[in-house]
C-alpha cells in the first residue's frame, strides 16, 4: 500500500469509485481508494439501478444528466458492460397539480437539455400494454432514461480509474483521520497509514461515523427502502418471445411507486409513508451486502394501487423482497462539495439516487478539487446548505419526511412540516398572533404571509380520496381552516400577498428578517482583506454601506454581502440566511494566516426587523433621538440609534425598494423593539408583511438573488452587476476572468421581462425563454408586481436579445406568453422612494 497520495477516497460504492475515476481522468494519477470490504458491498449492491432523470433541483438535474449521458461511453472506454438499458421512463399524472408539476418540470428539463416527451394515456398504453390508463391525465416520458447494473457500473469506473494509475485497496478499513501541522491529512487504516493532500469521504451509510473522525456532524441518516421482485409473468415472457421491446420504467407518482420488468417478472418499488430511519449510529463493523427484514404490511396500500394500475403484478407470486438502506439528507438531495471548517476534506455523501448521481457528482467534485471550483451551480447539493442545527434528532424527522416525499408534487411554495418549529425569533409568537403563516429557511421560522382572521379553506373541501398522495396543503390551523393551498399557479393567498405589498408601498410594513446571516470582521488588515476579495469597493467612510460580491475565479458569483463600515477597521457583513455556513466557511478559508483579520459569526446575537414604506420615517422618528432626515441619515448609510429604551444598528437599506430601515438589534431586545414599533406604528397604519410580499417587491426592483440570477454559472457582468464590479481595482477574486470575458464577449445577459396575458400563473423561475422556436434563455425568478400591475420575470438571455423593447416568448406551465424586455427596476427606476 502506498504511504503518500494526492487524494484518498474513502468508500468503494458507486459514488466513491466514480470520484476516483474522475480525479484520475483530470490527470491525478497518484490517487487511491480505500474500501473496508468488497467494492459495492454497501448500498450500491442492492440498488434497483434505475436512472431517473426527473429532478426539480437544477443542480441535481445537471448531475443526473451527465451520468446518464456518460455511462454508455464509460462502457465503450473500459470494455466493461455496465448493463445500461435505455428503456425510457414514463411518469403518470392523475391530478391537475401533478400535470402542472410535469409542465413546470418540462421547462426546467428543456433549459438544462434533458429530453422530455408529453404522452397521452393512449400512447402510454401503446408502450406499456399491461398498464391500465383509467383516470390518467397523461404522462411524461424521458426517452434517454432507463437502468444500469450498479455493480457493473462500479467495476467499470474501477477499471477506468486503475487504467489511469489510480489504486484501489479492498478489505482495508479507515480507522482514523488526522490533519497534520502541514495541512496534509493522515489517513489511518488497519493496513497502514497514508498521508494525503485531499480526503474524500464517500462512505454511504457510514457517513456520520466517518464525519466523527474529523469532528463533523454530517447531516446524513439512511432510511429503509424496499422493492419487490415477482416471479416471471406469462405476458412478459410472451412479449420477450415475440421480440417486443422492454416496456420501460413506469412511475405512478400519485401513488408513490416505480415499476419495471425484471427477468420476465416485475419489480415494484414504493416510497411509503412510515419507512423508518436506520443505521442511526452507522452499520456494524461486520456489515456487508446487508439487507433488513422485509415489511410488506407497510407497502400494502401501494401494492394495491400498483395492482389496480398493472393487474399483471397481482397475478404472479413474489420472488424476493429487498429491504436496504438508502442514505438520506433533510431535503433529499446529496451533499457534494467541501466540508465546512476543514481544508481539503470533501464530502460525496447522502446519495439517495446514488447510482443516477454518481457520474455527475464524481465529475463535479473532481473539478472542484482539482480546479478549485465546480463548473455547474452546486448550491443545491453544497454540504454547507445545512447548518449546525441539522443534528441527530432533526435528521431523524426530516430524512423520513424526505423519503416519504420522493413522489409528492414538488410545489414551489410547499413548506414541509417535519422538524419544525426549530429556530424561532423572539417575535415569533407576536407574528403568529397577527396571522403569520410561516415558512422555514435554514431551520428558522419566518412569516411567509399573513392570513386575516377566519381566512382559509375547510379541510373537508380538499380531500382527494382517489389518489394516495394528497399532499397539497399544510394541516388545518387552530380555527379548523387550511390557510394556504400549495400550487404552481396563483393560489388562495395571492391577493393577501398583494395587499401586504401594496400596504408597504402606501403606508408601512414590518418584516422579520432575523434569519439573515451576520458576520463581524475587524483587525488591522480587515479593509485590505475584504478589498482583495470582493468585486466592489469597500465603503470608505464610517457609516457607509455597500453591496459587494465574492466571485469565483471564473468570475461567477459565489456570495453576496451587504457591508456596513462601522469603524476604521471594523465591518458588519450581512448575507442570505440560507447561506450562513457556506458564507462563513468561504470567508474563513480565505482569512490571511498572519492573524491580522478577525472574523466572527454573530447571526444569533442579532435579530433583524425591517421597517419599510413611506410612513417608516415618521414611525421610527417618534422612537429615536437620531435625526432620520435624509441629509442626516441618507440612503446606504447606517448608525447605531436608540429605539425607545432599546438600541439597534439602523441600516438605511432594504430589499423592497421603499423608504426604510433594517433594524439589527440585540436579539434579546427584539420583543421590546417589536412592541415599540407596533405601538408607534398604530397612528401610521403599520402592518406586518411576509417573505412572499418581499419577493414580489424585489422583483419589481430587479434585485438579484443567489442562486437565481446570481450563480457561479453566470459571470458577474452577465448578471448585470456592473455597478458593483470595479475592474479598475488592483485585484479581487475573478477579476482576470471578467477582463478576459469582456474582451471575448459574454454568453448571457440579465433581463427584466414584462410578461403579457398572464391570468393565473406567473413565472417562478426556470421557465424557458424563446425567440420563435429558438431557446435563448431561462427565467430565474418571476411573480406579480403589485405596484406596477404587471406580471414580471427576471432571467438570463443571450446578449443579442437583451435590448429593451425586444419581444420574446416565455413558456409558463406549457403556455407561451409574449414578453417584452424592459429596463431594469420597472418600479421606481431612479430609486426616488429609497432616497426620499
Ligand atoms: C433497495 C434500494 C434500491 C435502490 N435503488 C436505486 C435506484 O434504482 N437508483 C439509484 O440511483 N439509487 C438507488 N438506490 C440508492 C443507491 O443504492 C445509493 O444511493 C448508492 O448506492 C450510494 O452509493 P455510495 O457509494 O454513496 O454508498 P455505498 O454503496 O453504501 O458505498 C459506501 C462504501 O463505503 C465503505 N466504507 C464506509 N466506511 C468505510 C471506512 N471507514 N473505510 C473503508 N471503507 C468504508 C462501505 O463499506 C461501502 O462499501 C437504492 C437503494 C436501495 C437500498
Amino acid at each position: 500500500m502506498r504511504t503518500h497520495a494526492r487524494a484518498v477516497v474513502i468508500g468503494g460504492g458507486v459514488v466513491g469509485v466514480s470520484t476516483l475515476y474522475h480525479l484520475a481522468k483530470k490527470g491525478w494519477d497518484d490517487v487511491c481508494l480505500i474500501e473496508r470490504k468488497e467494492l459495492t458491498s454497501g448500498s450500491t449492491w442492492h440498488a434497483a439501478g434505475l436512472l431517473p432523470l426527473f429532478n426539480v433541483s437544477y443542480s441535481v438535474g445537471q448531475l443526473h444528466k451527465y451520468s446518464v449521458a456518460t455511462y454508455e461511453s464509460l462502457q465503450e472506454e473500459t470494455g466493461q458492460d455496465v448493463g445500461l438499458r435505455k428503456v425510457s421512463n414514463i411518469r403518470l399524472a392523475r391530478t391537475r397539480d401533478r400535470w402542472d408539476e410535469f409542465l413546470y418540470y418540462s421547462g426546467i428539463a428543456e433549459t438544462i437539455g434533458v429530453n422530455v416527451k408529453i404522452l397521452t394515456p393512449e400512447q402510454v398504453q401503446e408502450i406499456w400494454p399491461l398498464c391500465e390508463t383509467e383516470g390518467l391525465l397523461g404522462a411524461i416520458q424521458h426517452v434517454d432514461d432507463g437502468y444500469v447494473q450498479p455493480a457493473d457500473l462500479t467495476q467499470a469506473y474501477a477499471k477506468g480509474a486503475r487504467a489511469r494509475g489510480a489504486e484501489i485497496y479492498r478489505y482495508t478499513t479507515v480507522l482514523g483521520i488526522e490533519q497534520l501541522a502541514s495541512g496534509e491529512w493522515l489517513v489511518k487504516t488497519d493496513k497502514g497509514d497514508i498521508t494525503a493532500e485531499h480526503v474524500i469521504s464517500a462512505t454511504g451509510n457510514f457517513a456520520r461515523k466517518t464525519g466523527e473522525m474529523v469532528g463533523l456532524d454530517i447531516p446524513v441518516i439512511p432510511v429503509e427502502h424496499q422493492y419487490i421482485v415477482t416471479e416471471a409473468h406469462p405476458a412478459i415472457k410472451e412479449r420477450k418471445a415475440q421480440g417486443l421491446p422492454e416496456m420501460g420504467v413506469l412511475r405512478e407518482a400519485d401513488s408513490s411507486w416505480y415499476m419495471r420488468e425484471e427477468a420476465g417478472g416485475l419489480l415494484l418499488g414504493p416510497y411509503e409513508v412510515g419507512a423508518p430511519v436506520c443505521y442511526v449510529d452507522a452499520p456494524s463493523d461486520q456489515s456487508e451486502y446487508e439487507l433488513f427484514q422485509e415489511d410488506l404490511d407497510r407497502l400494502m396500500p401501494y401494492i394495491e394501487t400498483a395492482i389496480a394500475r398493472v393487474p399483471a403484478f397481482g397475478e404472479v407470486g413474489i420472488k424476493k423482497v429487498y429491504n436496504g438502506a438508502i442514505a438520506y439528507t433533510p431535503d433529499g438531495s446529496p451533499i457534494v462539495g467541501p466540508a465546512w471548517d476543514l481544508k481539503n476534506f470533501w464530502l460525496n455523501e447522502g446519495h439517495s439516487f446514488g447510482v443516477t448521481a454518481a457520474g455527475g457528482a464524481g465529475w463535479q467534485l473532481a473539478e472542484w478539487i482539482v480546479e478549485g471550483e465546480p463548473t455547474i451551480d452546486m448550491m443545491g447539493v453544497d454540504p454547507r446548505r445545512f447548518g449546525p442545527y441539522a443534528t441527530r434528532g432533526y435528521l431523524r424527522e426530516k430524512n423520513e419526511e424526505a423519503y416519504a416525499n420522493v413522489f409528492t408534487v414538488h410545489y414551489p411554495d410547499e413548506e414541509r412540516l417535519a422538524g419544525r418549529p426549530l429556530k424561532r425569533a423572539p417575535c415569533y409568537d407576536r407574528m403568529k398572533a397577527l396571522g403569520a403563516v410561516f415558512g422555514s429557511v435554514y431551520g428558522w421560522e419566518r412569516p411567509n404571509w399573513f392570513a386575516p382572521e377566519g381566512f382559509g379553506v375547510e379541510e373537508r373541501a380538499l380531500d382527494k380520496p382517489d389518489v394516495l398522495l394528497n399532499h397539497n396543503h399544510p394541516p388545518a390551523a387552530a380555527d379548523g381552516k387550511v390557510k394556504e393551498l400549495w400550487s404552481f399557479r396563483r393560489s388562495n393567498y395571492f391577493e393577501q400577498v398583494g395587499r401586504e405589498a401594496r400596504h408597504v408601498h402606501e403606508a408601512a410594513g414590518l418584516l422579520d428578517m432575523s434569519a439573515f446571516s451576520k458576520f463581524e470582521v475587524w483587525g488591522p488588515g480587515a479593509e485590505a482583506w475584504l478589498d482583495s476579495l470582493v468585486a466592489n469597493r469597500i465603503p470608505k467612510k464610517i457609516g457607509r454601506i455597500g453591496l459587494a460580491h465574492l466571485l469565483t475565479k471564473a468570475g461567477g458569483v459565489r456570495s453576496e454581502f451587504t457591508i456596513y463600515r462601522e469603524g476604521p477597521q471594523r465591518f458588519y457583513l450581512v448575507s442570505a440566511g440560507a447561506y450562513e455556513r457556506h458564507d462563513f466557511d468561504t470567508l474563513q478559508k480565505l482569512l490571511p494566516p498572519d492573524g491580522s483579520v478577525m472574523l466572527q459569526k454573530v447571526t444569533t446575537q442579532y435579530g433583524v426587523l425591517v421597517l419599510a414604506g413611506p410612513q417608516s420615517r415618521a414611525i421610527l422618528q417618534s422612537l429615536t433621538d437620531a435625526d432620520l432626515s435624509t441629509p442626516a441619515f441618507p440612503w446606504l448609510t447606517g448608525k447605531t440609534i436608540n429605539v425607545g429604551h432599546a438600541t439597534a444598528r439602523a441600516l438605511r437599506v432594504n430589499f423592497v425598494g421603499e423608504l426604510g430601515w433594517e433594524l439589527h438589534h440585540p436579539i434579546e431586545m427584539q420583543t421590546t423593539i417589536f412592541d415599540l414599533l407596533m405601538e408607534a406604528g398604530r397612528a401610521h397604519d403599520l402592518k406586518p408583511f411576509g417573505i412572499r410580499a418581499m419577493d414580489a417587491l424585489r422583483i419589481e426592483k430587479s434585485y438579484r438573488l443567489i442562486p437565481r440570477e446570481l450563480s457561479i454559472e453566470y459571470a458577474a457582468l452577465e448578471s448585470g452587476l456592473d455597478r458593483f464590479v470595479h475592474l479598475n481595482k488592483a485585484s479581487f477574486i475573478g477579476r482576470e476572468a471578467l477582463v478576459e470575458k469582456q474582451q471575448v464577449g459574454f454568453d448571457w445577459a440579465f433581463a427584466t421581462l414584462d410578461v403579457h396575458d398572464v391570468s393565473d400563473a406567473d413565472a417562478r423561475g426556470n421557465e424557458p425563454i424563446y425567440v420563435g422556436d429558438q431557446l435563448i434563455g431561462r427565467a430565474t425568478s418571476g411573480g406579480f408586481g403589485w405596484r406596477t400591475d404587471k406580471s414580471l420575470a427576471l432571467g438570463m438571455v443571450r446578449p443579442d436579445y437583451a435590448e429593451f423593447g425586444t419581444e420574446l416568448e416565455i413558456s409558463i406551465l406549457g403556455k407561451r406568453h409574449m414578453a417584452t424586455v424592459v429596463p431594469e427596476s420597472p418600479f421606481d427606476a431612479d430609486n426616488e422612494r429609497l432616497r426620499a
